[in-house]
């Protein structure tokens, strides 16, 4: 089938209202009423106050698009076909309502049947939990699934400590032998495992015991489904697109790049087509972080934030772009999300501008940022060291700015490692220091606005307009 990537995601949400799910909206990145979370980072993550029975839903049948934000991926981005830092979960909730075989037939209905995805069911796979038979038997005996299809992983079982949990059962999509990256007897070679011919395109949650604090399992009086199905991969597919970049979600932006650059063309050159991937991820999670709420600064959600500019700042160098241009993009992730995220748009303006002073505050220590670290690393491979000094990289911390997560990653492209324990050692050296002044500073009474401007929180003000003059001029 030949569907758009706001065809698919309206097709999952229709799919699942015609099953009676109430259709919710997409909560905001920045949870709200969860101090234990910096970000939404699944579709479950906003149902918690439904499944702990603090608040009942009027429905309790509930299908959703949530945007969510992954910060364990940042590195994973660029170099897998997978992996985003921002990215849709499409998902259908029980809550306390139906279980395991309604979860396990509509899904199986939605991906195969040909009023809906249509997906050939020679080239999908499951996983299920080894203990769970249940779930084994349903995809056999109702789903009529081949044995061969189905695989048993030890892996299969959603446990975050106290709480609800339970095994899950993941669904795979067979791209075939062009996408093998392992040989076909490698023991990774499997649905599950490392090869990435098997994209993993939904997980199913059977939310069934309650991990209590002894560390025993208690059956849950009332089980609950859980889904995550990631749109981007489930659009890679219908477009039969080698990574997730190459579609409708992407492309728009790549070109951009593109256009940007010194010539260089997206698919010449695996270093370069890298670079592509990092910029059009990253502006999207920052549009959107942006659009929710978050602002650039040196903590938390700030500092991701930060972190995913400067990041594909740098790559921005890698395509021969010297000024400011992230911020261009920002429209363009606007329109591309419009159908679903109209407030994107809505935003672009205030968003690209809090992004272009990001981009301009970097820009202007980079270049000798990036000199001194060449050097370094240039000094480093003269001495054959596998090391690089720590003192090196606070300084590049704190002089140009560069997070360490991205002095590391430049060093371990050159098989380079960073000596972090030094860098933590100036680290604490540094806070003595401030607090040594600051102390001082207070017993003279002095109110120095350098010291006692700390950074700023970042917190959800919803979609009305933000009012963030005091930041804009920071
Ligand atoms: P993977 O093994 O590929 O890292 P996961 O097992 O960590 O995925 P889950 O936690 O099971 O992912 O999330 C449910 C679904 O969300 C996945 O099956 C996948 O389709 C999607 N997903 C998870 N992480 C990402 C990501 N970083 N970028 C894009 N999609 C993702
Ligand atoms: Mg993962
Ligand atoms: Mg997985
Ligand atoms: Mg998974």
């Amino acid at each position: 089938k030949q569907l758009s990537s706001a065809q698919i995601r309206q097709m999952y949400l229709d799919f699942f209202k015609s099953k009676g799910h109430e259709v919710m909206q997409s909560a905001p990145l920045v949870p709200h009423d969860d101090p234990t979370l910096l970000w939404i980072n699944s579709g479950v993550a906003t149902m918690k106050k439904f499944f702990d029975g603090s608040v009942v839903p009027k429905n309790p049948r509930i299908t959703s698009s949530q945007k969510s934000i992954r910060t364990n991926d940042i590195e994973n981005v660029g170099h897998t076909a997978r992996h985003h830092t921002l990215f849709e979960m499409l998902g259908n909730f029980s809550v306390g309502d139906y279980f395991k075989e309604e979860a396990i037939t509509w899904a199986w209905e939605l991906l195969t049947s040909p009023e809906w995805f249509d997906m050939d069911p020679e080239k999908l796979y499951v996983t299920v939990y080894p203990k769970d038979t249940q779930a084994k038997k349903i995809w056999l005996e109702e789903v009529k699934l081949p044995e061969s299809h189905i695989f048993e992983v030890e892996d299969n079982f959603w446990d975050i400590g106290e709480g609800p949990s339970g095994p899950d059962s993941e669904i795979f999509y067979d791209r075939g032998q062009a996408f093998n990256n392992l040989a076909e007897d490698d023991p990774e070679s499997y649905p599950g495992g490392e090869n990435e011919r098997y994209l993993e395109i939904w997980n199913i949650v059977f939310s069934e015991f309650n991990h209590k604090p002894d560390g025993t399992y208690e059956p849950l009086p009332h089980k609950n489904i859980d889904t995550g199905m990631g749109l981007e991969r489930v659009v890679s597919v219908f477009q039969n697109a080698r990574t997730n970049f190459e579609t409708d979600l992407f492309m728009p932006l790549i070109k951009k790049a593109q256009e940007l650059g010194n010539g260089v063309v997206y698919g010449d050159e695996a270093a370069t087509d890298v670079s592509f991937k990092v910029i059009a991820d990253h502006i999207r999670a920052v549009t959107f972080a942006i659009g929710d709420g978050a602002l650039p600064s040196n903590e938390g959600r700030g500092y991701v934030i930060r972190r995913l500019i400067r990041r594909a700042v740098m790559h921005g160098q890698n395509l021969g772009i010297q000024d400011a241009f992230l911020y261009k993009l920002v429209a363009i992730v606007g329109q591309i999300m419009q159908s679903h995220y109209p407030e994107v748009l809505e935003q672009a303006e205030f968003i690209a501008k809090v992004v272009r002073m990001e981009e301009d505050r970097f820009n202007e220590t980079l270049k000798d940022g990036l000199q001194l670290l060449n050097e370094m690393i240039a000094q480093a491979k003269k001495n054959k060291a596998s090391k690089l000094s720590g003192k090196i990289a606070f300084k590049l911390y704190d002089t140009y700015g560069f997070p360490l997560e991205l002095t590391t990653e430049y060093a371990k492209e050159q098989d380079l490692v960073v000596d972090e324990a030094e860098f933590e050692d100036q680290m604490k050296q540094q806070k003595e220091r401030a607090r040594a002044a600051r102390s001082n500073a207070k017993s003279m009474g002095v109110q120095n606005a350098l010291l006692t401007d700390i950074k700023t929180e970042s917190k959800y003000v919803g979609y009305e307009k933000l009012v963030t003059n005091a930041v804009l001029k920071d």
